[in-house]
């Protein structure tokens, strides 16, 4: 191991920075004295125990690991002694140490508390006990590998060829819900094992992860497959993380945090479904994206002129605007825009819901929609009702004119406040009060709040639907863990009529007996205030339709909606995703949104409301200050504070600050070395998401 061997020369240095996870403290790095006879034998990567507390009180052993090294120690700090390296095979490499340490950096977090995310608690064990039973997860590990195997089609062939012919470092596969997106991946796995390296392979869910393992399996057989993500024991990840050290794992599976999986001799990463915001981790730091962190993985085996490392594949079947974008403009975006087989899209029927209350049907299922779902379940096919709300959201529409009040700094909905009376935007707090006419078309009195849950649904398909047996599934429902799949279980084995839930249904679900899905009110998510709300409403559509219609029964799809002027409604009846982006990316443009510039959020919060705004309104005003100085106003966008969407979380009132960074890495660092200058009273809590999924 040459970076090993390097490592080597660290002899001259005096002190070690060891890695600590104690109870009381966390996850701690301190300096310790190397003795002499480990100079020259001490690795980056390598478990010691080092004594740790005081003597006289107990003071005892634990294990650490060695991070770092230096010949000099804080004024006023005494260093204890490494007691002993317990194994001369360090468990992480330099470089990996790097890459996080290229985390800590870029998210505005630490390396502790990356090491934390990424190394299993085990680690931190003394002495290993023995591992318990297996998780159930790991049942699909007992999948057996088919006989028959698939052979390219024609079109997946060409797409295929291509993406080898091009070789691109990160290409991007766009095919429709059903294209085949899977087999392509496979023989992009099978040309990587050839060549006698190994791939990382990541899913944004655990359902999704077990599914792909299972026909990965079937295909490859199991030997060399391995799964990480976050509800396999510890214990087992330690496992992993051995055999990944001894290469014996070819294809390693999982969700989010397998991208810290150390996977020697990467190949290939494939990210399936890439345009997934579960890719992002918003809660705890390190608010880190896989696929960013990815991208750096792949470089690391790479030479200077960027040759060698891995390759990344990321797949959808509506890609993230940004990726579909670089993509485009970087010869990397490969297209399957039919079905295998040519199989037919479920058909898409677009209800009115402003119609029927002409035919004074107030209530949230149009007759057609009722209609359908007896018919449905009458015929012993089941049913999928989607409603995307989660508590907070809430728009404003003109009943006549079908327009959304919106910003008009923003091009995002305002919403409505009623302890002040007034619409606000949450991103710049522009707020216009006591509105009662329509800004677009004048009229008087015909404005109306939205705001229906999966609960209310649940109520009312109870009245409706009374004979039949009906089952919600949203994040409020799962209290125990694997309540979940248990409920899906349930659903796929026909023990449940008609499903009520929100985005969580949306995806991954294949019980061919569902003919039916019906969306409550499809112009939700379009209308959350967020500049990635209409990629999110295009895509959760196209991907809940695709749930209808999977077997050899025809499918049907209902959106009701109050506004069938939103043209991305057609485009989602027609998974139509290359007109949704020619859209999608003017209204970017014109806005300085990704991919035209980065976002920054800084949460300021606090329970006292005023000094939260206080504190958030000096950091801005300080912020700009500077920028302005650097006469950077033009490329660094400052915006805000304002109160954030979630305005009082557990007590807390939080102010958001957006940046939009159009200088790349260096508006990013000009950023960050502001922020790390900050310093806040201890009642105010500052929290920086770099790249977010929203800024609600
Ligand atoms: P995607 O991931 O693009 O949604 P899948 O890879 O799941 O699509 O393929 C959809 C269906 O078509 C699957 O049941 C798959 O087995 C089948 N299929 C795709 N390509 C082939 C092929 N070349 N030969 C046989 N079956 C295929
Ligand atoms: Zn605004």
């Amino acid at each position: 191991m040459s970076e090993t061997e390097s490592l080597a020369v660290q002899n001259e240095y005096k002190y070690a920075l060891c890695l600590v996870d104690i109870k009381v403290l966390g996850t701690r790095t301190f300096s310790y004295l190397i003795p002499d006879e480990m100079k020259g034998i001490i690795k980056i990567g390598q478990p010691v125990t080092v004594p740790f507390g005081n003597a006289r009180g107990g003071g005892r052993k634990i294990k650490a690991y060695i991070v770092g090294f230096s010949n000099y120690l804080e004024a006023g700090i005494r260093a204890k002694k490494i007691d002993e390296i317990l194994d001369t095979e360090p468990m992480f490499s330099l470089e990996y140490l790097k890459m996080l340490e290229w985390v800590a950096n870029y998210y505005f977090s630490d390396l502790p508390t990356v090491l934390k995310t990424a190394l299993p608690e085990k680690f931190f064990q003394k002495n290993l006990k023995n591992y318990r039973k297996p998780n159930k997860e790991l049942k699909v590990l007992n999948t057996k590998k088919s006989s028959k195997q698939n052979t390219l089609s024609a079109e997946q062939q060409k797409v295929y060829d291509d993406i080898k012919k091009v070789g691109a470092k990160t290409s991007l596969l766009y095919g429709i819900t059903g294209s085949g997106k899977t087999e392509i991946y496979f023989k992009l796995i099978e040309d990587t094992i050839n060549e006698g390296k190994n791939v990382l392979f990541l899913a944004p869910e655990i359902a999704l992860v077990s599914q792909l393992t299972a026909r990965t399996i079937k295909r490859f057989g199991k030997s060399a497959v391995g799964i990480w993500h976050s509800s396999i024991s510890e214990a087992e990840k330690y496992k992993v993380w051995q055999k990944l050290r001894n290469d014996e794992i070819k294809i390693l599976f999982g969700a989010r945090s397998s991208v810290f999986a150390p996977v020697k001799n990467l190949g290939l990463i494939i990210i399936d479904e890439e345009n997934d915001p579960a890719y992002k981790q918003t809660m705890p730091a390190p608010r880190y994206s896989a696929i960013e962190v990815a991208k750096k993985l792949a470089e690391l085996g790479a030479d200077a002129n960027g040759d060698g490392g891995a390759k990344i594949i990321l797949g959808s079947a509506t890609p993230d605007i940004k990726s579909y974008y670089e993509a485009k403009n970087s010869n990397s975006l490969f297209v399957l825009d039919k079905r295998y087989n040519n199989a037919e899209l479920p058909k898409v029927k677009i209800v009115d819901m402003r119609m029927e209350r002409g035919f004074g049907n107030n209530g949230i299922f149009s007759k057609y929609l009722v209609d359908e779902v007896k018919k449905t379940v009458g015929n012993g096919n089941q049913v999928i009702l989607l409603i995307n709300r989660r508590g907070f959201s809430s728009y404003t529409q003109c009943m006549s004119c079908s327009a959304v009040i919106e910003c008009p700094k923003c091009a995002i909905p305002l919403i409505y406040h009623s302890a002040t009376g007034s619409h606000r935007c949450h991103y710049c707090n522009y707020e216009i009060k006591n509105l009662t006419t329509c800004p677009e078309c004048k009229e008087e009195g015909t404005l109306e709040n939205f705001g229906t849950g999966t609960q209310r649904v649940e109520e009312i398909a109870g009245k409706i639907f009374s004979d039949f047996k009906i089952q919600r599934l949203d994040s409020d429902v799962l209290s125990k863990k694997n309540e979940h799949f248990e409920i899906l279980e349930a659903f796929n084995n026909g023990e449940i009529d008609i499903l009520i839930g929100t985005q969580m249904i949306a995806k991954g679900l294949d019980n061919p007996n569902v003919t039916l899905v019906g969306v409550i009110n499809a112009d939700l998510s379009f209308n959350l205030p967020d500049f990635r709300s209409s990629e999110r409403g295009f895509s959760l559509l196209c991907q809940v339709a695709g749930r209808s219609g999977r077997g050899k029964d025809e499918g049907k799809v209902i959106f009701q909606t109050f506004n069938n002027s939103n043209i991305f409604l057609d485009k989602a009846r027609e998974q139509d995703y290359e007109s949704f982006f020619e859209n999608e990316i003017e209204v970017r443009e014109a806005f300085d949104y990704p991919p035209f510039a980065k976002i920054i959020r800084i949460i300021l919060s606090s329970d006292n409301n005023f000094r939260a705004e206080k504190s958030a309104m000096e950091i801005a005003m300080r912020l700009k200050d500077w920028i302005e100085k650097m006469s950077l106003t033009e490329r660094l966008i400052v915006m805000g504070p304002a109160p954030c969407v979630l305005e009082k979380i557990r007590g807390e009132y939080r102010f958001n600050l957006i940046v939009k960074n159009k200088l790349d890495e260096k508006g990013h660092n000009i950023i960050l070395s502001f922020l790390r200058k900050v310093i806040l009273p201890a009642d105010i809590k500052m929290v920086v998401d770099v790249d977010p999924m929203d800024i609600l």
